[in-house]
């Protein structure tokens, strides 16, 4: 197990029930020692993303809404008047510590439409860029039951995988996973790593859930297993303590769950399993040559573009040969693509009348064909 600053990209996930107190509000001094740790990775050149709970929470204590159920605008308003103050009280404490902070709320489809993922991920991307933490919650007070995640343990997972993390940290209340719940089994026993999310590891995580947050053990093991296949390792531990990250390194319980590949590589297996391109870019061999360096495709490169495809669609890289040799997410609509094609960065605003990013397909979204030109004769021929 690798101490948390041998990684390089983390994303926190923190439950409701840690940082907020139903009756005095939010818990100050323990998301301060929160803080503390996210700085200290910090100075240690870990970039930490925060997925916080306690919009709801905490929007029920300043509205007076007490413990009963909530209707679902009820709810939509708490988490109005919380996440007010959530933000507020994070940005706060970060910059206590030194540290910037940009709120970021998104709904499902912001992970989980190609096009707007890459609008969420440069966003992202940049507060990062500009040593600004992430804090991220879901919007809670426009998402309605069907199109919202629910809970913050699977958003926190989707947000890691997008975001490329190598771990994932849920604080819990729970120190970590057991073969069954430890309420209800005395002779529960702790499970220190999980190599895979099995069938048997899912059956021990019961249906507990606290009346505080939406997720138990269960959307724990789901988060996991999203996080898991796509390169993401995650630690569930508990919260309860101050400095709860600290503490992970410290060799405090927590159980940890390997990721099954590297993120780069589950990402952009899907990326190379979208069937039907929607369009084709040719390229120039000096563009080949870059993208075989790893390099992202820029505009100067492109010789032709054919196809109706929008922004954030899969297209596919041809060579000077007319042979594929990657594919990838492009940034632009074909109708600016085709304007922009062979310009140099510098020309691309005046061209398209906007500002806009400058790689036509980012290398982050490109991934190379595997296809070789024996293959290709040969399939022709069969
Ligand atoms: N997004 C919800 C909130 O901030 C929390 C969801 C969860 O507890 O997982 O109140």
């Amino acid at each position: 197990m690798k101490s948390l600053s041998a990684h390089r990209r983390i994303t926190v996930k923190i439950g409701s029930a840690l940082l907020v107190d139903r009756t005095t509000g939010i818990k100050r001094d323990w998301l301060a020692g929160l803080c503390d740790d996210i700085a200290a990775l910090a100075g240690k050149g870990c970039e930490v993303l925060v997925v916080s709970s306690g919009a709801i929470a905490l929007g029920r204590n300043i509205l007076g809404l007490g413990r009963r159920a909530l209707k679902l605008e009820e709810s939509q308003a708490a988490a109005a008047a919380g996440q007010i103050a959530l933000a507020g009280a994070w940005a706060e404490e970060l910059a206590r510590v030194g540290l910037k902070s940009g709120q970021v709320l998104v709904t499902l489809g912001d992970t989980e439409e190609r096009r707007r993922y890459l609008n969420a991920r440069a966003t992202i991307s940049t507060l990062l860029k500009l040593g600004a933490v992430p804090v991220i919650n879901e919007n809670d007070t426009v998402a309605t039951s069907e199109i919202r995640y629910g809970d913050n343990d699977r958003l926190a997972a989707r947000v890691a995988t997008m975001m490329g993390a190598d771990l994932l940290v849920l604080l819990s209340d729970i120190d970590g996973l057991y073969t069954a719940p430890p309420a209800l089994d005395p002779d529960a026993r702790f499970i220190a790593s999980v190599e895979a999310i099995t069938p048997e590891i899912e059956a021990m995580a019961g249906a507990a859930a606290s009346e505080l947050s939406r997720g138990g053990m269960r959307t724990k093991l789901d988060a996991g297993k999203i996080a898991t296949a796509a390169g993401t390792a995650m630690i569930i531990t508990s919260g309860l303590r101050r400095n709860p990250l600290a503490a992970i390194d410290a060799g405090e319980r927590a159980t940890w769950f390997q990721a099954s590949a590297n993120p780069v590589r589950g990402y952009k297996t899907w990326i190379a399993g979208q069937l039907e391109p929607a369009g084709r870019i040719s390229v120039d061999a000096g563009a080949v040559r870059a993208l075989e360096q790893g390099k992202s495709l820029l505009p100067a490169g492109v010789t032709l573009v054919s196809g109706q495809f929008s922004r954030g669609d899969t297209v596919a890289i041809l060579g000077p040969d007319g042979l594929e040799v990657a594919r990838g997410l492009v940034e632009y609509d074909a109708a600016d693509a085709v304007k922009i094609a062979g310009l140099k960065t510098t020309e691309i605003e005046r061209a398209l009348g906007y500002q806009a990013r400058g790689a036509m397909i980012h290398r982050d979204d490109l991934v190379m064909s595997r296809i070789s030109k024996k293959d290709e004769v040969h399939a022709d021929d069969a």
